[in-house]
């Protein structure tokens, strides 16, 4: 270890910034947020700078005078003599100083931090490599969402009270522990601390003061994992138990945590593993054993997805439960297909229906679809393709319209098969495109030609 990580309370203290540019300002200002008084020395000082509350211009060259009652220093001039003069005066007097960008000079290192006050996280790479330093920063936001500074506040309010109730101290540690990482966690983090608060009440009052399970219904997108939200992959790290089918990509079930139990209930074309009822009735059953149970679906849950249902199940049984939006197939796919789905000259709305068969037939609103002005998204709509397309010509839709057929979008099997009302049913016949497919209809198709960015390499 090549420095002692600590956090430095410099609330009300005096610090000293040399310089008042660029660096000067965005260092002094770290140390406002700190709660500290800035000294600020430099011939010349940023005048945002210096109408700060808190900050004391002193509009001079550096001298050792201005040391004076100083508890923590930040030299920050582009002149290396004046720092040096900084970092020697300040180490003979014990005082900690930091030289931006000069780590020989440095008593003391500034780390990258992420700030979810009062968590704070620190990190550095000890001036070996700032980029790797903002590359980790990146990736632990990710991870540590935005309002996990809430989550510690609450914590914090509630501290004293759950000192008193649960005093044996190893038991409180795994009452914190669930309650922080559980239902009253994420309730907390949704910004609904009303609930939070009740939840927590009961599970003070609770026998063994640990929680049960939940369910999270979680739109994984269209199938490149890139496509994922930080909520959908922070759950799914979290879950006990994944609950998938054939509609979230393979690369997404592995992103889940290692030592999850994984349970399919893939749902084929006239092949149901298992019914609609019978994941319901899963879901709730997990959650009761006390379980956290993902429940992974494609694109977004409450397009086409059934997501609707399966939590009225679980609003039927009090279990609680989140949902998390998805990049729905439509947008995902139209993206990297290079079909935006409106356009100032091709399209003013967007529809989405569902070309699934029932009986042979596709109950839609033809007249409505036909529409001109308007991208027609079908999900489901494969086997139907040839009634598709001779519907909308029926009712009016030139045949000429373009069309497009996109298989597996956003995969590294992405393909996309293109052509018109007229034509496209015959071309789909000989080409044997693979589920999932997306159909998109409007003249926006044309502009794939120009737009089209992603091209897979299977
Ligand atoms: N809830 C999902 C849709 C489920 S219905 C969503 O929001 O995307 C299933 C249909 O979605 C498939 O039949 C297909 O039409 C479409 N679909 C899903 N993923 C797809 C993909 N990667 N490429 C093309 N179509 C896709």
């Amino acid at each position: 270890m090549d420095f002692l990580p600590v956090f430095h309370n410099v609330k009300g203290k005096l610090c000293l910034v040399v310089g008042g540019g660029e660096v000067g300002k965005r260092k002094a200002e770290v140390l406002l947020e700190a709660g500290a008084k800035v000294r600020v020395v430099a011939p010349e000082i940023d005048p945002e700078l210096a109408k700060q509350p808190g900050v004391e211009n002193v509009m001079a060259r550096f001298e050792a005078k201005y040391l004076e009652g100083v508890t923590l220093i930040i030299a920050a001039t582009n002149d290396r003599s004046v720092n040096k003069v900084v970092s020697e005066l300040a180490q003979a007097r014990s005082i900690p100083v930091n030289v931006v960008d000069d780590p020989e000079l440095c008593s003391f290192i500034m780390p990258a931090i992420l700030d979810r006050s009062p968590l704070m996280v620190a990190f550095s790479s000890g001036g070996t490599s700032p980029v790797l330093t903002r590359m980790m920063r990146g990736k632990l936001e990710t991870i540590i969402p935005q309002n996990y500074s809430r989550l510690a506040a609450f914590a914090e309010r509630f501290r004293e009270l759950v000192k008193t109730r649960v005093t044996n101290p190893a038991k409180r540690r795994i009452f914190w522990e669930s309650a922080l990482d559980g239902v009253i966690a994420e309730k907390v983090l949704t910004g609904d601390e009303a609930s939070a608060e009740t939840m927590l009440h009961k599970l003070l009052d609770s026998e063994d003061n640990i929680e049960h399970g939940e369910v999270y219904l979680v739109g994984a997108g269209p199938g490149d994992p890139d496509l994922l939200t930080f909520r959908a992959l922070r759950l799914m790290q979290k879950a006990d138990v994944v609950v998938y089918d054939n509609l979230v990509s393979k690369p997404i079930v592995e992103m889940t945590r290692r030592d999850a139990e994984r349970i399919f209930v893939g749902k084929k074309r006239n092949d149901h593993t298992l019914q609609q009822e019978e994941i319901n009735e899963l879901l709730v059953s997990l959650a009761k054993e006390g379980k956290r149970v993902v429940r992974l679906k494609g694109g977004d849950p409450f397009i086409f997805g059934r997501g609707g249902e399966e939590i009225e199940t679980l609003a039927a049984e009090g279990i609680p439960f989140q949902v998390v939006p998805g990049i729905t197939a439509a947008s995902g796919v139209a993206s990297y297909a290079g079909i935006p789905l409106t356009h100032r000259d091709h399209a003013q709305s967007c529809v989405f229906v569902t070309g699934h068969l029932k009986d042979g037939t596709m109950n839609l609103d033809w007249e409505q679809l036909a529409r001109p002005k308007q991208t027609v998204v079908v999900y489901m709509g494969l086997h139907g393709l040839g009634t598709l397309c001779s519907e909308l010509i029926k009712h009016g839709m030139p045949d000429a319209t373009p069309i497009a057929l996109v298989q597996q979008g956003t995969t590294p099997n992405q393909r996309v098969i293109t052509g018109t009302l007229a034509t496209l049913p015959a071309i789909a016949e000989r080409e044997k495109p693979q589920a999932p497919t997306l159909i998109i209809v409007g003249g926006v198709v044309t502009l794939r030609e120009k737009l089209a960015w992603f091209h897979p390499h299977p």
